[in-house]
């Protein structure tokens, strides 16, 4: 099968099949054409995943597919912005015909899902390379960025109600064979861990209420200090609010606290959102959370001293060596 055929067979869908009238021009041509609409800004971001380094060989091809677009959806979502369209950059070792259907289903059940068409890309051969580009529109100013957070705020993390930040990498410890999970576990957050939902509707909602956010990749503690960086300030943080959140969902007595607080605060491969909002919009928080079927909890308070204060439930100060938390780290 050639570059054309592949293309044809697995990627190319009719133009009345294509998800987003802001495509005037898909697969085909030299280019695509976008048309983004008045008032709108375009929102971009790419996203690279790698054999090896970024999933592991042994996950289905259609969670690929799945987890390719959604970690790309997710920087949409944290930027308030709805998606439009995305391409696809692709290297592959060979034609495996089996792989290509299996991953191009995992990826277009996603994009159907938010309206997101595939709009052009390239293939090659190559070590298994998958690399997204997806384009989202939000409203002339309105966008979520990181650097507006402001002292007073409350930080919120999102996540399902029998969900938490740190499910990815309880299933990734799992398969390293470092844990062993009752299987009912094992298969909750093994689906969080393949098939994370991009938080692109609570990103909608969080437009005009959040003053700073971004989508949780390389663990809560690092991601959110990232915000602290962008906007100038600092933050309390009450680390036991969502370590004992997951402490008591993932209830298994072998987990102490200590260890949860590890997956929690220096997990990874989450894809919530982590934001801020000032007091005084608990209510539109809230109401965002629940039109969206998710919850927000509070995780802290944002501060105007440029450091990060950690403390337990009982008020006390506890060191900063989440970030460092990682035996395996390649
Ligand atoms: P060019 O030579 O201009 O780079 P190609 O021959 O590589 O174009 O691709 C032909 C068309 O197929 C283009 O419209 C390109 O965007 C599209 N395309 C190539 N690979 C992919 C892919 N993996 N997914 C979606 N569209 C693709
Ligand atoms: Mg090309």
């Amino acid at each position: 099968m050639g570059e054309f055929d592949l293309i044809d067979q697995y990627f190319r869908r009719a133009a009345a099949e294509r998800r987003n009238d802001g495509v005037a021009l898909g697969i085909g041509d030299d280019c695509a054409l976008l048309a983004p609409r008045a008032g709108m800004q375009l929102a971009i971001s790419s996203d690279m995943l790698v054999e090896g380094r970024h999933f592991l060989s042994t996950v289905s091809p259609e969670a690929l597919g799945h987890k390719a677009l959604a970690v790309n959806l997710s920087d949409l979502a944290a930027c308030g912005a709805k998606p439009v369209a995305f391409t696809l950059a692709l290297a592959l070792p060979r034609v495996d015909e089996g792989w290509l259907a299996g991953f191009s289903k995992g990826l277009f059940a996603l994009a159907d899902a938010h309206g997101c068409a595939l709009m052009g890309g390239d293939t090659t051969a190559g070590p298994l390379t998958i690399c997204i580009t997806v384009f989202g529109e939000v409203p002339a100013g309105q966008a979520l960025l990181r650097s507006g957070a402001r002292e007073g705020d409350d930080i919120y993390v999102s996540h399902g109600e029998r969900e938490s930040v740190g499910d990815a990498r309880l299933a990734l410890e799992s398969f390293r064979g470092m844990v062993s999970l009752n299987e009912a576990l094992f298969a909750r957050v093994r689906t969080r861990m393949e098939r994370p939902q991009p938080r692109v509707a609570l990103g909608l909602a969080l437009r005009g209420v959040a003053t700073s956010a971004m989508d949780v990749s390389d663990g809560l503690l690092g991601d959110l200090q990232h915000i602290l960086k962008a906007s100038g300030v600092g933050a309390e943080i009450a680390i036991d609010s969502i370590a004992g959140h997951a402490h008591s969902i993932w209830a298994d007595s072998r987990f102490g606290l200590e260890f949860c607080r590890n997956m929690v605060w220096a997990g990874g491969d989450d894809y919530e959102l982590v934001f801020t909002a000032p007091p005084h919009r608990r209510q539109a928080v809230q109401a965002a959370a629940r039109t969206t079927g998710l919850q927000c909890s509070l995780i802290g308070r944002i501060t105007a001293q440029t450091e990060l204060v950690l403390r337990d439930a009982q008020g006390q100060v506890l060191p900063n060596d989440f970030s460092s938390f990682d035996h395996f780290k390649t």
